[in-house]
């Protein structure tokens, strides 16, 4: 089971790995988009951050639905309502729990998954966000179906995300900025299923 507050350190852990890979997103997003995609989300999970330091929620719900506006209003770009939304997703999903079971956080991070395809229509192997995360998702239901413990279901999710999120490198984008460059943006890996794979690997570390 994990409380509001092992939920508060995976935010954390999760702003921590965007800090410190900000550069390498940037770079990512310079080779396919408009090299802003390290600031855009450094930038929102720094404000996300200081907004649950100032008034700590008290449920899971609440804590996902702050981080959620605080990365609609703060990180522009198309990455700001696609994880705005994922984030706000989450909330509607946690309703009124406490805690979260591995079920749970399964439920939650498929309709993280839905708030993503809701948005922004992406599917499979559109060389965006979804291709590391809908792995992520699938591997955690599966783990949990079979009754793993938390620890090894996240580990699980966390190397589906990173298996997805190197799966991008020879996708050709068809949707956002990288499809404007059609077959081009192959050969890069996508700056939006890396930094969803810090989500899920935090997600790892903080709540095993
Ligand atoms: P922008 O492209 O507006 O500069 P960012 O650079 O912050 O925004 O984010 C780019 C990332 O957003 C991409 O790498 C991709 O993963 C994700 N993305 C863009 N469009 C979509 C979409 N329609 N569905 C899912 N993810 C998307
Ligand atoms: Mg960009
Ligand atoms: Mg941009």
């Amino acid at each position: 089971m994990v409380d509001t507050d092992a939920l508060h350190a995976w935010i954390r852990e999760f702003a921590r790995l965007v800090e410190q890979h900000q550069d390498l997103l940037t770079e990512l997003d310079s080779a396919i988009g408009d090299a802003d995609h390290g600031a855009n989300l450094h930038r929102g999970m720094s404000a996300v951050v200081e907004v649950l330091r100032a008034e700590t929620p008290s449920t899971p719900a609440e804590l996902f639905k702050r981080t959620g506006m605080t990365l609609v209003s703060t990180v522009g770009g198309a990455s700001g309502p696609l994880y705005g939304t994922a984030f706000l997703r989450m909330s509607a999903t946690a309703g009124e729990a406490e805690t979260l079971d591995a079920g749970d956080l399964a439920k939650i991070l498929r309709a993280a998954l839905e708030g993503v395809v809701t948005r922004g229509k992406a599917q499979a192997g559109d060389k965006t966000m979804y291709d590391a995360l809908a792995p992520a998702v699938r591997a955690l239901e599966e783990a949990v179906g079979t009754g793993q413990p938390l620890a090894e279901a996240l580990d699980a999710a966390a190397r589906a995300a990173e298996r997805g999120r190197e799966a991008t490198t020879a996708m050709i984008a068809r949707k956002g900025r990288a499809s404007y460059l059609g077959e081009r943006s192959a050969g890069h890996p996508d700056p939006g299923a890396t930094s969803v794979t810090y989500l899920v690997v935090a997600a790892a570390t903080a709540l095993a």
